[in-house]
């Protein structure tokens, strides 16, 4: 038989058993509406109380700056759009700092608030794909609303100095948005310490279900609403609750954050091992710095491959992997995350994300290992580009 090996964490993860076993009640016969005043509801609205601190305690938050959204995507429109639209009602600011390679819920958002007007400023990652906290403090105007710094890239996995942006919007009164999805569960976040008005998670990272996300919202920061309708969540994201999504998120991030340190002694190990091995085939690179880097992020680029073939072929030996963001794939344009840390495109085109998770094991990455550089001989043989590229080094020694 075939090994399967899944290594595409960071698109989703699988639903933990014994967090699926939480939510069962609530998607069968506890089916009350939480907003509902007779007694077959009080269950079901305990239990959203409960997740709402078990998301709070994960983070260092209070447990009404916590607010349950449907995902990753929309804590971060809500975010960002609701913070841009109440600071321009509210003080005329129209100035909003993010970065090159955000996840397009982010880039995307700002364009939307450019055509209302707003003028976004959007920071260099440099080749190690860091934001340089001095960068964000020069670019910081009078008339800046918010900063969007992502806490970990989805494709590079960089860990960005939080904690001084966040100290730095703090000195200038500036509102600091982090759109945490990928590091929730990865690495210990900590609101208060690093100074975090606004935080972004999707509950499908880190093991939960699908479709339920949250927004820390720092007290005293008020975004407007997006979603209107209904005074679900204290009258600020209307519709009925996503219960059994939000007790998930709620078991999920508890037991995420319960096995941060030993996870990430384990995975990083793997990783590690994986990259030193794969560095060896020629002409490969590792994309984004080495320490400041989420524990199970692999990002390479191996020249003369084209990631899609790449990825079909690992496909067909049993592996799930990525050459970008799941959202990009199928487009022929390379990462906006590559070229934003200076690769050319061309090199950008021969990239490959491997996130490994809780599930993986050393065997697993030996296995990916053991099957990678036939895969990418096969390629480089039939292409044009890693001709070329033999070619002008042969001319090279010779010159
Ligand atoms: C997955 C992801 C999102 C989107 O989250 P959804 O819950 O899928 O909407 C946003 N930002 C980052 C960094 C992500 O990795």
């Amino acid at each position: 038989m075939q090994r399967f090996v899944y290594a595409d964490n960071s698109a989703t993860t699988s639903l933990a058993p014994d967090v699926l076993e939480k939510m069962m009640p609530y998607l069968t016969k506890e089916y009350g509406n939480p907003s509902s005043l007779y007694s077959f509801a009080a269950k079901p609205k305990m239990a959203v109380e409960h997740a709402r601190e078990q998301v709070a305690k994960a983070i260092n938050a209070r447990t009404n700056e916590i607010f349950f959204t449907a995902g990753g995507s929309e804590s971060d429109n809500w975010a960002i759009k609701g913070v841009a639209r109440a600071m321009k009602a509210k003080k005329g600011k129209n100035h909003i700092i993010s970065t090159k390679f955000e996840h397009h819920a982010v880039l995307h958002t700002l364009d939307a608030l450019k055509k209302e007007g707003f003028e976004v400023t959007l920071l260099e990652v440099h080749e190690n794909g860091l934001v340089r906290p001095e960068e964000l403090e020069a670019a910081i105007r009078e008339d800046t609303a918010l900063v969007s710094v992502m806490y970990a890239n989805n494709e590079i996995g960089t860990i960005q100095p939080i904690r001084e942006i966040g100290e730095i919007c703090k000195k200038h009164g500036v509102i600091f948005h982090t759109d945490a999805v990928q590091a929730v569960g990865n690495v210990h976040i900590d609101v208060e310490a690093d100074h975090i008005d606004l935080l972004s998670m999707s509950g499908h990272k880190f093991h939960g279900p699908k479709g339920v996300g949250a927004l820390y919202c720092r007290l005293g920061v008020l975004p407007q609403n997006l979603i209107d309708g209904g005074a679900q969540e204290r009258g600020r994201r209307a519709g009925t609750e996503n219960v059994p999504g939000i007790v998930g998120i709620g078991a999920a991030i508890e037991r995420a954050v319960a096995t941060i340190d030993e996870r990430a002694e384990r995975l990083s190990k793997i990783r590690d091992h994986f990259m030193d091995e794969a560095l060896k085939i020629e002409r490969s690179r590792v994309n984004g710095d080495r320490v400041h880097r989420l524990p199970a992020n692999v990002n390479m680029c191996f020249e003369g491959v084209e990631g899609e073939s790449l990825l079909l072929l690992l496909d067909a030996n049993g592996i799930s992997a990525s050459s970008g963001s799941a959202c990009t794939s199928g487009s022929l344009d390379p990462s906006h995350v590559l070229l934003s840390i200076g690769l050319k495109h061309e090199v950008a085109h021969g990239s490959l994300r491997l996130s490994f998770g809780e599930e993986t094991t050393m065997e697993d990455a030996d296995y990916i290992l053991s099957v990678l550089p036939g895969i990418i001989n096969r390629l480089r043989e039939m292409s044009p580009l890693w001709d070329r590229i033999k070619r002008e080094e042969a001319e090279g020694k010779k010159a």
